[in-house]
């Protein structure tokens, strides 16, 4: 079979206004970026509720290969298209740290891809670096005050907590010391970069439900503390207007097409793992209000970016799902059952069967938020029948509806099952309103409990000394009515990358706070999960280039 990048070349690209016009979108509201990708202006979006229904696609506990979730939610798309549904896929934005690092893009594979998958995975309309220009420019504005109020007795700052963000995996940036070299050069400081998708801005830009809304929670992004232990915010700054600015255009949803030249909108790009892992608010109701059916991705396994998604994305914006399809591979299936990574490719229908343990949690977890819940079965080449048997039974006993999704290899043909399955249960059982893991009136400690527990299995979940400290000042200033949002390993429902299957009954320790609040969630920073990654022994960059007028090795 041809790769990715050979065969998004081999598609001829519809213009981006066509594209449009199926999702009755007028060319007045676009913003062109070529030929072939546009903004979408935000009068796109009703203020009344859009009637189209919402498809969450999330998966059982990831491989490091991922489990096709992006790949699935595309192909249900084009499946729907060829029922004569109008469906619309809502995704996030690839990053540079994986796409350059361990992953690759994150565009789709196969025959079920978004276009123009290279432009897409590399600056795309450029929001990432708006993202990553409006965070460092509040850090210099930061020291900027800080430098200009250095001999001030009462406007100085006695704690600096805001960092700094780039869009690529290098973990020498983790901590670093900023100001050296005389004190012409400021003050010299700790700091340290997350990526991009873990920036608080990220996270705002994708939880905003307006322009205003985008204003008002950079306002209110917690910098530091001042000499008297009062809150500093981006509004303390005075700068809330100028950093709005800058996000005007990323603040829009792109619009592109799939492989089969249905529309697909591409925004946002919060991590599941570091951050609250889904596409943008505003490009989700800018689908749903252009579709029969929005199918929307969460990041990570079910036990991070779907909780995230309900308990976070929907809660704000007031959405509850009809639908959410579960991914489930062979590879994820036997990397639970206990079989080495190096034989996942060859057949074991024993180690299938031991890891359906790890699926039936999920199943368990999300009928918890009143979902109702289908199996999408990711089928790759080298999967042999008696497998899947094994799975299609074990979804049958559970009265939990199975499909075999081949859109990878065969597009929308692959996705006829699976679009025929989603649009019969909707018909016939859609989810129930949804039902939250934890009540925003509970103190963060409670949240953190009622979540390890009921989503992590775990048997207890503490608080590190550090992340105490964070506690007390939370409840002081009334912060403990926000979500919150787990960092934690996305291998495992436990904080232990490697433990995989379906581990119960451990401990987990909170190591540390992020207070957002713009974003308006806590961030529980569980075990060694770093918020800058680093790149492996053999990046995918190597394998990149550009050869007789062609990118290379983005996949
Ligand atoms: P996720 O969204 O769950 O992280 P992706 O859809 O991005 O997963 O898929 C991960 C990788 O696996 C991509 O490179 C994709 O092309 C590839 N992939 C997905 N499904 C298949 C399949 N059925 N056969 C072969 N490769 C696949
Ligand atoms: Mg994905």
């Amino acid at each position: 079979m041809k790769t990715d990048i050979e065969i998004a070349r081999s598609i001829a690209l519809k213009p981006i206004d066509e594209i449009a016009n199926q999702a009755g979108i007028p060319v007045g509201s676009l913003e062109h970026h070529g030929k072939h990708i546009a903004k979408v202006d935000l009068s796109e979006i009703p203020s009344t509720p859009p009637s189209g229904k919402l498809i969450l696609v999330t998966a059982i506990t990831p491989t490091k290969a991922g489990i096709g979730k992006t790949t699935v939610s595309i192909g249900l798309a084009l499946g729907m298209a060829r029922l004569g549904k109008r469906a619309v896929v809502a995704l996030r934005e690839p990053s540079l740290g994986p796409c350059f690092g361990q992953k690759g893009g994150a565009a789709g594979g196969g025959y079920a891809q978004v276009l123009p998958m290279e432009k897409i995975n590399l600056h795309f309309t450029g929001d990432f670096h708006a993202i990553t220009s409006a965070h460092n420019m509040i850090t210099a504005l930061l020291d900027n005050y800080i430098y200009q109020n250095r001999n001030n007795p009462i406007d100085g700052l006695s704690e600096v907590l805001w960092r700094r963000v780039l869009d690529i995996n290098d973990r020498a940036l983790r901590e670093v010391v900023t100001g050296l070299g005389g004190s012409v050069n400021g003050i010299p400081a700790e700091s340290g970069f997350d990526i991009t998708p873990a920036s608080e801005i990220m996270a705002i830009l994708c939880l905003a439900t307006s322009l205003e809304d985008l204003r008002r929670r950079i306002e209110n992004i917690l910098l530091g503390y001042t000499k008297s232990g009062t809150p500093f915010t981006v509004k303390d700054l005075g700068v809330a207007g100028a950093i709005t600015v800058l996000l005007l255009d990323a603040l829009k949803p792109n619009l592109a097409q799939t492989t089969e030249h249905t529309p697909a909108f591409i925004h946002g790009g919060p991590f599941a793992n570091i951050a609250h892992g889904c596409n943008s608010i505003l490009a989700t109701r800018m689908a749903l209000a252009h579709s029969e059916y929005t199918i929307t991705e969460a990041g990570f396994g079910a036990d991070l970016g779907a909780e995230k998604f309900y308990n976070i994305k929907c809660r704000t914006a007031g959405l509850s799902p009809a639908l959410t399809i579960l991914v489930a591979t062979l590879g994820g299936l036997k990397m639970h059952g206990g079989v080495d990574e190096k034989e996942l490719k060859a057949p074991n229908v024993e180690g299938v069967r031991k890891g359906l343990a790890n699926l039936d949690r999920h199943i368990e977890n999300l009928g918890s938020f009143g979902q109702t819940v289908i199996v999408a079965f990711n089928r790759f080449a080298t999967d042999s029948d008696e497998e899947i048997e094994v799975v299609r039974a074990h979804c049958a006993s559970l009265g939990i509806g199975f499909a075999v999704n081949t859109a990878f290899s065969e597009g929308g043909a692959g996705a006829l099952e699976l679009a025929q399955l989603v649009v019969d249960t909707i018909g016939r059982e859609p989810s129930k309103p949804l039902t939250f893991t934890y009540p925003l009136e509970a103190s963060i400690e409670e949240k953190a409990q009622l979540l390890a527990r009921k989503i992590y299995g775990a048997r207890s979940i503490t608080f590190s000394a550090k992340a105490k400290k964070q506690l007390a000042r939370i409840s002081t200033h009334g912060w403990d009515r926000f979500p919150i949002c787990v960092a934690k390993t996305q291998y495992s429902f436990s904080e232990d990358p490697t433990a995989y299957g379906s581990v119960r009954d451990f401990d987990l320790e909170v190591r540390d706070v992020v207070i957002n609040t713009g974003a308006e969630v806590i961030v529980l920073v569980l075990g060694t999960l770093m918020r800058m990654p680093g790149l492996p022994k053999s990046p995918q960059a190597q394998r990149i280039d550009f050869i007789n007028g062609f990118i290379e090795g983005l996949s």
